[in-house]
C-alpha cells in the first residue's frame, strides 16, 4: 500500500467521458490499497478561454481579479471529478487550494508556493476518502487567490506530494511520458524510461511543457520522484529521478524547443565602454527578461548587439531599443519575432566534447542557418527561423540517433 499523489491535466479531464475514465483509474488505485490525493487542472481550453475573456475586456486586467478569474477552471473539474467518484460509491471530497491551505507569495499570476498544510488531507484520508485538490492556485498573506503560472498544477501536485511525503508523484497527461522531443512535432521521438531531474529541469525551462519547470525544481529539492504517465494507455511512463539512479546513461537525452521568443538587434553602434550595461539596464528597468545575448565588433570598430526576449514582450522591447538606437547613434535596429529556439540537453555533455560540432554539422547539412548560439554545462541552444524548426529538430534528433533505444552514445562522441 502506498500514498500516491496523482495529477490529471486539462486534456485528461477535458469532457465528462474523460472525467468518468479518470474516476475509474482512481478507483483502481484505491482497490489496490493505495491512499490517493488527486490534483486536477481545468478542463482542456478553459484557462485559455478565461484569459481571452479578460483581455477582451481590458488590456491590463487587475492582477488580483485576473487570478480570481483564471483560477475558476480548476474548481469546475475538481467538483465534477468528486461527483463522478461519489456516484461510483467511492467517497471523495474536493477542495480549492486556499481551502486546503496552500499558501503562496503575493506575485499574482506566477506565485510561488510557500507552505502546504496537511491537516485536511490527513483527516480526509483517515476517513477513507479520496482528496481532490484544484491545481494551479493558492492564497497569499492577504487571503487573496493567487495562481502559479501556466502549467502550475504540476507544481501543486509536487508540493502536496512533498508535504505529505507521498511515495511518488504521478503526472497523468495526454502522452505516454517524457520523450526525446515533443512527439506531436516529431512522431519518431522515443519515450524515455527515466530522465534525471537536472535534464528535465533544462528541458522544461527550454520549452518542453510536459512538466512545469518549478515542479521539477521542487521535486528535486525534496527528493520526490515524479512519474509522467498517460491517462489513456497503460505503461510505466517516465521516472524523473536523480542522475545516479539512471540506468541508460546517454550523451544527450532530448531536444526542447520554444516558439515564444523574439530577436532584437542593434547594429553599428559606435564603440564605447559600458554600452552593454547601458542597453541591458534600459531593458531590465522595463522589467523585460532577456534570454540570449550576442555581441560582436565590426571592421568599422562599431558594435552589433543582439538579444532575445519573450515574444509577448517584444513590442515593448522594440520601442525602448528604437529610442536607444537613436541616442547611441546606431545604424539600424532589426527585430524578428518569427524565430524559434532549439536546445539539445544531456548530462553527458559535461564530460564529452564534440556534441556542438555534431549538432552544427547536422544543421549545416540540412541547410538551416543558425542565428544565435548559447551553451551551458548540459545544453546547447540555437536560434533558427521558425519555419525551419521542424526540420531542425528532425536533423538533430537523427544526428544523435535519439530514436534508437540502446545506442551506447557515450562512446561515439569521445574525441
Ligand atoms: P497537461 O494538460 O496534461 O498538463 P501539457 O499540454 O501541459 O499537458 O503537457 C503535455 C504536452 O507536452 C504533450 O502533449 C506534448 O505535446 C508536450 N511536450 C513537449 N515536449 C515534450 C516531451 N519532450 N515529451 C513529452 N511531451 C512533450
Ligand atoms: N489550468 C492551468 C493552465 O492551463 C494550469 C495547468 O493546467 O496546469 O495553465
Ligand atoms: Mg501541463
Amino acid at each position: 500500500m502506498a500514498l500516491l499523489v496523482q495529477k490529471y491535466g486539462g486534456s485528461s479531464v477535458g469532457n465528462l467521458d474523460r472525467i468518468h475514465h479518470v474516476a475509474g483509474k482512481i478507483i483502481q488505485a484505491k482497490q489496490q490499497g493505495h491512499d490517493v490525493v488527486v490534483v486536477v487542472s481545468a478542463m482542456y481550453g478553459e484557462t485559455d478561454r478565461l484569459i481571452q475573456l479578460a483581455h477582451a475586456l481590458t488590456h491590463q486586467p487587475d492582477p488580483r481579479e485576473f487570478d480570481m478569474l483564471i483560477s475558476t477552471g480548476e474548481q469546475v473539474s475538481m467538483s465534477l471529478l468528486a461527483m463522478a467518484l461519489n456516484a461510483k460509491q467511492c467517497p471523495a471530497r474536493s477542495f480549492t487550494g486556499p481551502q486546503l491551505g496552500i499558501h503562496t507569495d503575493s506575485t499574482h499570476t506566477k506565485a510561488r508556493i510557500l507552505e502546504v498544510k496537511t491537516d485536511i488531507i490527513q483527516r480526509e484520508l483517515n476517513h477513507g476518502r479520496v482528496v481532490i485538490v484544484a491545481g494551479f492556485q493558492g492564497r497569499n498573506e492577504h487571503g487573496d487567490i493567487t495562481t502559479l503560472g501556466r502549467g502550475g498544477s504540476d507544481t501543486t501536485a509536487v508540493a502536496i506530494a512533498a508535504a505529505i511525503k507521498a511515495h511518488e508523484c504521478q503526472i497523468y497527461t495526454d502522452v505516454d511520458g517524457v520523450y526525446t522531443t515533443d512527439p506531436h512535432l516529431l512522431p519518431k521521438a522515443r519515450l524515455l524510461p527515466q530522465i534525471s531531474f537536472e535534464e528535465m529541469l533544462e528541458m522544461a525551462s527550454l520549452g518542453a511543457k510536459v512538466l512545469q519547470m518549478r515542479s521539477v525544481e521542487l521535486a528535486s529539492k525534496h527528493s520526490m520522484p515524479i512519474r509522467v504517465l498517460s491517462t489513456f494507455s497503460e505503461g510505466q511512463g517516465t521516472l524523473v529521478t536523480f542522475e545516479d539512479k539512471i540506468m541508460d546513461k546517454r550523451l544527450v537525452s532530448g531536444i526542447a524547443f520554444s516558439r515564444e521568443e523574439a530577436i532584437v538587434s542593434l547594429s553599428g553602434i559606435p564603440r564605447q565602454i559600458g554600452i552593454e550595461g547601458c542597453i541591458l539596464g534600459k531593458i531590465s528597468q522595463a522589467h523585460i527578461e532577456i534570454d540570449m545575448i550576442a555581441q560582436n565588433t565590426t571592421a568599422q570598430n562599431t558594435i552589433d548587439f543582439t538579444f532575445t526576449v519573450q515574444r509577448r514582450e517584444y513590442p515593448k522591447a522594440l520601442k525602448i531599443v528604437e529610442e536607444l538606437g537613436k541616442e547611441l547613434g546606431a545604424i539600424s535596429v532589426k527585430t524578428n519575432a518569427k524565430i524559434a529556439k532549439l536546445s539539445l540537453v544531456g548530462i553527458g555533455m559535461r564530460s564529452h566534447t564534440g556534441v556542438a560540432t555534431t549538432m552544427f554539422q547536422a544543421l549545416g547539412d540540412a541547410k538551416i542557418p543558425i542565428q544565435m548560439i548559447t551553451t551551458s554545462e548540459i545544453k546547447i541552444s540555437v536560434v533558427v527561423d521558425e519555419t525551419h524548426l521542424e526540420q531542425a529538430v528532425k536533423a538533430v534528433h537523427e544526428a544523435f540517433e535519439l530514436d534508437k533505444a540502446h545506442k551506447p552514445q557515450l562512446q561515439i562522441a569521445i574525441e
